[in-house]
């Protein structure tokens, strides 16, 4: 098994559908940041769980909807799925507010131009940042996910490329199958579900 607790970069422990005593057993063996793609389902789990462990990090790496910005900014640590204008304008709105935690952004780009997917299109990252930077939503890095079934290394470099000319430190990218070519490729930090926990409880 890859002893992913001896890595210098940020290792992600992505805890979606998971239960709250597999995440704890995760907990006890080391893991410090996790990630969770649903506020609601999050925020069933995670307010316990970081009570009593008060060390550990949380991010929302999934789709976010205008009317959980709240919620999500009171329950995660980091948000790296920020993807269009009207979601910077309500965490503009709301960011200040005293019981929000994040303190870290990151810009999810759909680097496959996948219309299904979630994620700001590459030609539109430009204006995002500039519109981040109006509204004061402060940006430390860019997070993908490839598309399936295709080489994803010239999705990750074109990522990597966009975070260094945008002077940003955090790249985001890099899952249970492909964590390797995304640190060769760049990555600062890897999101990794599978690998960590085994196949995903069915819902
Ligand atoms: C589920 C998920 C992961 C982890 O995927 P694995 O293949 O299980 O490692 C990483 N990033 C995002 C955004 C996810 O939704």
């Amino acid at each position: 098994m890859t002893d992913f607790l001896s890595f210098l970069i940020d290792v992600m422990a992505v805890s979606k559908f998971q239960s709250a005593e597999s995440i704890q057993v995760a907990i006890d063996q080391g893991y410090r940041l996790f990630g969770e793609n649903r506020v609601q389902e999050a925020m069933a789990k995670w307010p316990a769980l970081l009570s009593t462990n008060p060390t550990c990090r949380l991010h929302l790496i999934g789709p976010l909807q205008t009317n959980k910005v709240k919620d999500a900014l009171t329950l995660f640590h980091g948000i790296e799925s920020v993807d269009r204008p009207k979601l910077v304008d309500e965490i503009h709105k709301n960011r200040l507010n005293s019981h929000t935690r994040t303190t870290e952004f990151l810009i999810q780009v759909n680097v496959g131009c996948e219309p299904q997917k979630a994620g700001v299109m590459p030609d539109d990252l430009p204006y995002l940042i500039e519109y981040c930077q109006e509204k004061d939503v402060p940006i430390s890095g860019l997070m993908c996910i490839p598309p399936v079934d295709e080489n994803p290394e010239p999705y990750f470099l074109f990522l990597t490329n966009q975070a260094r000319q945008n002077g940003m430190s955090i790249i985001s990218m890099g899952m249970s199958g492909d964590y390797e070519t995304a640190i060769k490729c760049g990555s600062t930090r890897i999101r990794i579900g599978t690998a960590i926990f085994g196949p995903r409880p069915l819902k």
